[in-house]
């Protein structure tokens, strides 16, 4: 056997260095791959560990794996994708409503999102300082204009009723015609397109 050359997964530990690489805190990478056209896909898993009901607390049973597939921000100029193995859960507590949990972390991504947490703000970040537009961010992150919009409007709203909250953050700068020419592509409500956006550039 050469120098050390597999970094990786194969002796069934985790790789610091391509999970520093990635850089989703909490979580390790256990696979990558890379299509035709560049875009890549990495698959990620947390540690194995104990788990409390985040209702009753009692300790929860292993009971499976579900792959969540999360856009993420685009790597080395490509489309990317995180296949995240979440862990299920079971609570053994007969009078507990909660029954299986999936595991959750919303620094990494919403209970049911499509983008990570951080392409949300990359997206955010693009369409206030390089008057991207939403079809360019979709291409770009290789997802539909709509894929984009749901995921980052929630996010705008919050910066819309607690301003002081995202201040400096969402400051969006988005041109009205471009606000205009979205809203009729895609038939939105100007007002609500735009007032979102005045208000998140506060
Ligand atoms: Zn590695
Ligand atoms: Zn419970």
């Amino acid at each position: 056997m050469p120098e050390p050359m597999s970094c990786c997964h194969l002796g069934g530990g985790y790789c610091e260095r391509c999970d520093l690489l990635v850089g989703l805190p909490g979580l390790h990478v256990i696979g990558v791959e890379r299509d035709d056209g560049g875009a890549v896909t990495v698959v990620v898993e947390s540690a194995q560990g104990p788990m409390g009901c985040p209702a009753c607390g009692v300790v929860a049973h292993r009971h499976g794996r579900r792959d969540v597939r999360l856009v993420d921000a685009p790597v080395f100029g490509k489309p990317a994708t995180v296949v995240w193995r979440k862990r299920r859960w079971r609570c053994p507590e007969p009078a507990c409503p909660v029954g299986v949990f999936d595991e959750q972390d919303e620094t990494i991504a919403r209970p049911r999102g499509l983008l990570t947490v951080r392409a949300c703000w990359w997206a955010i970040g693009e369409l206030r300082r390089e008057h991207a537009s939403v079809q360019g961010l979709a291409r770009r992150l290789g997802t539909t204009w709509r894929t984009v919009w749901t995921s980052i409007k929630p996010l705008l709203q919050a910066a819309d009723q607690d301003p002081d909250r995202f201040a400096g953050v969402t400051r969006l700068g988005v041109d009205e015609h471009i606000v205009r020419h979205e809203a009729l592509l895609f038939r939105m409500e100007v007002r609500d397109l735009h007032r979102l956006a005045v208000a998140a550039a506060g």
